[in-house]
């Protein structure tokens, strides 16, 4: 059966851990998803609820007060989330993984750490991770935020663009330049609270999808931040960059296969209840045709993205697995979801369903930490630097 093939690397705790965030999410998430998106409103206080059941705290040591750092764990969670709200699973993502995991896996300063972490694994805090500029997508090497060193200070200036949760957060974890004549080796990460004198969120984007998980302009002006809230040392921003997208584009694959459960969920449901010409649509071979791409395109990226997790190696070379498996995951939730939609007919076009809700969610997961294309990129010149593939 569907998802049968993953059990195997799944133990106890897991199953455990699943049947507990699928509880949550359908009590606590599900009846407010409509909601959330219509309204774009982050409901701050289901960070707290989910920072009392351990969630905030996927992918931080325990010693930080998180649930530690299991990959597998993360993905479970962050997939029963999205299944009924995207964007929280995005927010949340970004909070517990792209801050919370880095700062505790790069940081050297233990105060720093302690100051943070705890709080952000128990949802009292939220984070946000500020790479991409207007000028600097893709192309991240070529941010222009400067940090230039004065004494026991570093003063910041520049802007960060498109950065999630950046409306709420209480502290991000900025990419800066503190030499840019050494280009990345140059690159370092600097911790910025939102309540330090120069930093001004200016605006929160409108969005077609993702609402609800508020994406947000910066600017910093003259920003005197300690030397101490350097992550890791100087000039060790961009290996922080590369380990920190691997592990990103992994787990935002599991937001991509909950919205395509919860999407192929509702195609299975209707086909068997919705009669036309006298039978239930299910029985018409072309909307077969979409039911079965659908589970076998699934079943496939899922049983990868768990086999990756399940056997994540921080050590290796992840550059190939990441990349593929973020565009195979993200990829087939914007065909699944396009594809409920068409199966639940005109009523799929309406909001009384929330096949299109998905939709305008999954579109952003082939673009955000990565586009496909940027994806097929790092995949493709993994493999041609292998030189030679058996
Ligand atoms: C809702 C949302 C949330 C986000 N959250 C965050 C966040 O929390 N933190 C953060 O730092 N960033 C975040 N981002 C930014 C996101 O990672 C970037 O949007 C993404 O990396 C693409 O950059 P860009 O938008 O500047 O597009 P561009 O880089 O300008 O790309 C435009 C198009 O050109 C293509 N392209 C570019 N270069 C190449 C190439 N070499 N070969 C082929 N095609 C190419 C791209 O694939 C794309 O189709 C978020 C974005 C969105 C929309």
């Amino acid at each position: 059966m569907l998802g049968d093939l993953i059990g195997h690397l799944e133990k106890e705790e897991h199953r455990i851990l699943r049947d507990t965030v699928a509880r949550f999410a359908k009590d606590k998430i599900a009846p407010i998803a409509a909601k959330i998106d219509e309204e774009d409103w982050l409901p701050e206080e289901i960070f707290k609820e989910m920072g009392q059941l351990g969630f905030t705290g996927i992918m931080i040591p325990e010693e930080y007060g998180g649930f530690g750092i299991d990959p597998l764990s993360a993905v479970i969670v962050l997939e029963e989330i999205a299944k009924q709200s995207a964007s929280v699973a995005l927010s949340l993502m970004v909070t517990s993984v792209l801050f919370g995991h880095n700062v505790a896996y790069w940081g050297q300063n233990e105060e720093l750490k302690k100051k943070y972490l705890p709080r952000i694994a128990s949802g009292e805090i939220i984070g946000a991770y500020a790479l991409t500029e207007p000028d600097a997508g893709s192309d991240s090497v070529s941010i222009k935020t400067r940090a230039e060193r004065k004494g026991d200070y570093f003063i910041v200036n520049g802007q960060k663009m498109f950065i999630t949760n950046a409306p709420v957060a209480d502290v991000f974890y900025v990419f800066v330049y503190t030499d840019p004549s050494k280009k990345k080796e140059g690159m370092s990460v600097l911790l910025i609270d939102r309540d330090m004198e120069g930093v001004t969120i200016a605006k929160k984007l409108e969005k077609m999808g993702m609402r609800g998980s508020p994406t947000g302009l910066i600017f910093f002006e003259d920003v005197k931040v300690p030397v101490s809230n350097i992550i890791g040392t100087e000039g060790m921003g961009y290996p922080q960059m590369l380990k920190s997208l691997e592990i990103e584009r992994m787990v935002i694959s599991a937001i991509s296969t909950g919205v395509s459960l919860a999407a192929l969920d509702w195609m299975v449901r209707y086909a068997n209840e919705r009669k036309q010409f006298g039978k239930p649509i299910g029985q018409f071979e072309m909307i077969m045709k979409k039911i079965a791409d659908a589970g076998a395109q699934l079943d496939a990226v899922r049983t990868y993205l768990y086999t990756y997790a399940a056997t994540y190696d921080e050590e290796r070379d992840n550059r190939f697995e990441s990349a593929s498996v973020k565009f195979l995951a993200s990829e087939t939730a914007v065909k699944i979801t396009l594809d409920a939609i068409q199966v639940l007919g005109g009523y799929g076009y309406t909001k009384e369903y929330p096949v299109e809700r998905y939709m305008r969610d999954a579109k952003l997961l082939d673009i955000g930490s990565g586009t496909s294309e940027i994806m097929r990129f790092v995949a493709a010149k993994s493999l041609l630097k292998a030189g030679k593939i058996i």
